[in-house]
């Protein structure tokens, strides 16, 4: 499948979840098997060049690259999640929304021993989310050596502050 057939298979859906916003919805590239399977393929070779020890995915749609990606290199899977989902007490972190704010957290037994953590999410704009999952693994005591999208905005500058963070992210594709 080439670049330009994956990006194909992502559905823009214009004013959601408001009015002015352009969103990318990955439904139709997991609910296509060929296409779900190349970007796991894909985001797995990333993975396995980056020295990854574990896969972290942020939830929701994160989970779904991530897990799928952890299984598939035999690796383990370490859920970053959205606010009182974990029965243990967490490590947890605040980030900056366009309006408000949201929580991430993770269990923090969760990593071992300075462990090479690769970061997945669906989709990374400003990287508010990314840069809090991030500060979190480096919290539980993992060492994040790349990051990886199913779909950049680069417009939006995220991959950059991620860069500038010390986390070389990379995607499967852009959309200017
Ligand atoms: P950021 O924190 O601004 O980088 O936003 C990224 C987070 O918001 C990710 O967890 C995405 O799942 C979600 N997100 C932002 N914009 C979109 C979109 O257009 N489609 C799907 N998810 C989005």
């Amino acid at each position: 499948m080439t670049p330009g057939e994956l990006k194909a298979l992502v559905r823009t859906i214009p004013d959601f979840p408001k009015p002015g916003i352009l969103f990318r919805d990955i439904t139709t590239l997991i609910g296509h098997g060929q296409g779900f399977a190349a970007a796991v393929g894909l985001m797995a070779d990333k993975a396995r060049e980056a020295g990854a020890e574990a896969i972290a995915g942020i939830e929701a749609r994160g989970f779904i690259f991530g897990a799928a990606v952890a299984a598939r290199l035999g690796l383990p899977f370490v859920p970053v999640r959205k606010p009182g989902k974990l029965p243990v007490p967490v490590l947890a972190m605040d980030y900056a929304l366009e309006y408000g704010t949201d929580t991430l957290e993770v269990d923090p037994g969760a990593i071992h021993d300075d462990k090479a953590v690769v970061l997945i999410d669906d989709l990374i704009a400003t990287g508010g989310t990314a840069l809090a999952a991030v500060q979190l693994l480096r919290s539980a005591g993992g060492t994040v050596t790349r990051a990886l999208f199913a779909i950049d905005l680069p417009d939006l500058g995220g991959a950059e502050r991620l860069r500038t963070a010390g986390v070389p992210a990379d995607a499967l594709m852009a959309f200017e």
